[in-house]
């Protein structure tokens, strides 16, 4: 990456880390396919077996639940599905129950009807409505049952933590399915596949430092698994079928192993810069908004409004400054439509917001000379005004 400028934009994709670079390359050279009984099929496979141990142990799950996929969106897409295998017995899920701040591809609803999708509202600070949760439970006919619920650990726009127990304690006492997307959580805080009570999890590599194009479905158990999203060859036994990318799921393996070692210290220093970078915008400009402070939220995200100045005009000037940061989410055409996040919330969805999203290389002098363009930025709108 270009030195001369400052990347703080790991929520939309974190840059490749050293560790995973590294694995990446050895596996690009690895000539055999993963599914071939021979010597060099042999090597690509273990590749790929020792990267589901890594990304296994990231989520405290077993490495047998692990499905490689092409990303998180896949993932979601395979098992938001009413079709699923008890064992050998077919299973219909009856309804989708999903959290309005949710990412699009949760949103999207994969492979449910949409008349089966119900959106669960959140409070104002981004917290599932329990009881609305609760109610669309207890109300479900027989038709609906079993429910699947699919809630985000933490929030990509906002950086919010769940209080997931509460949900999914719930979830449970219904007999519903729970699905977790942690792509955002996963590295950032400890996630925990099993204390969650969660059925599935939903990872992304690029979220971690892995390389683009690789993600996972992380299954609790071996005995409920979704009807494949790709049927074919039967690779991943038989869950997700496609060559695996040995190169990619190296990376993710890598990826995921350097980040679980480092989550004793890194979510502490990096809030520590996050509290910083927040002390200085307020400092700077009092009427700045900072969503959700009043909730928990990962350590690195910082989402704020400037009163007065779209966000979208602040992130060109950020840039121009040599600073990436973005306006919302990501957002595959480049453009920055209002934040469904911020409606949920029951904020100005057009103000829409700045995210600042900080990761493992990001430092002091990375934080001030923000804070330093932030101040150049903010005077242009007094002036402005
Ligand atoms: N879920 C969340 C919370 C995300 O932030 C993203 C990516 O922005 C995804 C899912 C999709 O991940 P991927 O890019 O691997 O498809």
């Amino acid at each position: 990456m270009n030195k001369e400028r400052i990347y703080l934009d790991h929520n939309a994709t974190t840059p490749l880390l050293a560790e995973a670079r590294s694995a990446t390359m050895q596996a690009l050279e690895l000539p055999g396919n993963p599914s071939s009984v021979h010597e060099e099929g042999r090597a690509a496979r273990a590749v790929v077996e020792k990267a589901r141990r890594q990304v296994a142990q990231l989520v405290n799950a077993d490495p047998a639940g692990v499905v490689f996929t092409s990303g998180a969106t896949e993932a979601a897409a395979t098992v938001l599905t009413p079709h699923f295998k008890m064992g050998k017995a077919d299973l219909t899920v009856g309804q989708l129950l999903i959290g309005a701040a949710d990412h699009p591809c949760i949103l999207a609803g994969g492979r449910f009807d949409p008349r089966q999708v119900t959106r669960i509202d959140v409070d104002h600070n981004g917290q599932i409505h329990l009881q609305a949760l609760e109610g669309a439970l207890a109300g479900q006919d027989e038709a609906s049952r079993p429910a699947m619920v699919c809630l985000m650990l933490a929030n990509n726009e906002t950086g919010i933590v769940q209080e997931m127990g509460l949900a999914s304690d719930i979830v449970k006492r219904h007999g519903g399915i729970l699905v977790v997307d942690a792509v955002q959580a996963a590295g950032r805080i400890p996630v925990d596949l099993k204390a969650l009570g969660a059925d599935f999890v939903i990872l992304s590599s690029h979220k971690i430092g892995g390389p683009k194009g690789a993600g996972a479905l992380v299954c609790g158990s071996e005995i409920l698994r979704p009807v494949p999203l790709v049927p074919g060859g039967g690779q991943e036994k038989g869950h997700r079928s496609g060559t695996e990318n040995p190169a990619a799921i190296a990376g993710f393996g890598a990826a995921a192993e350097h980040v679980t070692a480092r989550l004793a210290d890194d979510p502490e220093r990096i809030a520590e810069l996050r509290d910083r970078l927040e002390f200085g915008i307020l400092k700077k400009c009092a009427d700045c908004l900072i969503y959700g402070a009043e909730a928990e939220r990962l350590p690195n995200t910082v989402f704020f409004a400037i009163p007065g100045m779209k966000a979208e005009t602040a992130q060109i000037a950020f840039d121009l400054a040599g600073i990436a940061v973005s306006a919302g989410s990501a957002c595959s055409s480049g453009k920055v439509g209002p934040s469904h996040v911020l409606a949920a919330m029951g904020f100005d969805a057009e103000q829409g917001g700045i995210r600042v999203s900080l990761g493992p290389e990001t430092s002091t002098g990375d934080i001030e000379a923000f804070l330093s363009a932030f101040e150049g930025i903010v005077s242009n709108r007094i002036a402005a005004s």
